[in-house]
């Protein structure tokens, strides 16, 4: 079973199952308080197009979706972009870390691939979680389960067939 989100297809096209995954880049940074009355909720500035979220690790601002090749070098401007109006609101103080970038595997019908490939018998997808894999990942781990042991599923999994693309 495959299952490597943004890197499934390292290993698919040697197998001429290629998905057709794109990649929605994302960004965030950490920053400290200049105030000892920290923020106690996330806040998204939808004029300003950021969200802002009190963390252990400081104040984490993030950036919108980019759309990009997976390993293009990162390119935090829409990050750069915000932190100016983000800095207005909130008593940002100096950055803790460099902006880091994560990579969202997403499918065109923004579903995710799940089951086995008819054309490749043996070979099962879990994968294509594009922005909710966190939310999603435990009903997926449930569906695949109960797919690869050939018992009734609590999910219908017709729509996520990986076979729509192949
Ligand atoms: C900026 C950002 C914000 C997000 N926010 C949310 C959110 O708020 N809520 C939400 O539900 N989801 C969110 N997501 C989406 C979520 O992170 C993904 O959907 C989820 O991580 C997909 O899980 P996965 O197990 O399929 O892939 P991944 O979590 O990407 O795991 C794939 C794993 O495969 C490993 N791997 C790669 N190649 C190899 C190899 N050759 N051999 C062995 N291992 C390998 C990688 O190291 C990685 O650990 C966000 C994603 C990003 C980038």
């Amino acid at each position: 079973m495959i299952a490597l989100g943004p890197w499934s297809n390292d290993l698919l096209s040697k197998l001429n199952c290629k998905l057709p995954m794109a990649y929605e880049r994302g960004y965030r940074q950490h920053f400290s308080s200049t105030t000892e009355q920290p923020l106690s909720r996330p806040v998204h500035d939808v004029d300003g197009s950021y969200v802002l979220t009190p963390m252990e690790q400081g104040y984490r601002i993030t950036s919108g979706v980019e759309l990009k090749e997976r390993d293009a070098p990162p390119s935090p401007n829409q990050l750069e972009a915000v932190i100016p109006s983000a800095r207005q609101a909130f008593p940002l103080g100096q950055p803790l870390d460099k902006p880091w970038l994560g990579r969202r595997p997403t499918l065109p019908d923004a579903l995710p691939a799940i089951g086995e490939v008819k054309q490749c018998p043996g070979l099962w997808l879990a994968t294509g979680h594009h922005h909710i894999g966190f939310s999603t990942g435990p009903a997926t781990g449930q569906l695949i389960a109960q797919l690869m042991s050939e018992q009734d599923t609590d999910i219908a999994p017709q729509a996520f067939s990986p076979n729509r693309f192949f």
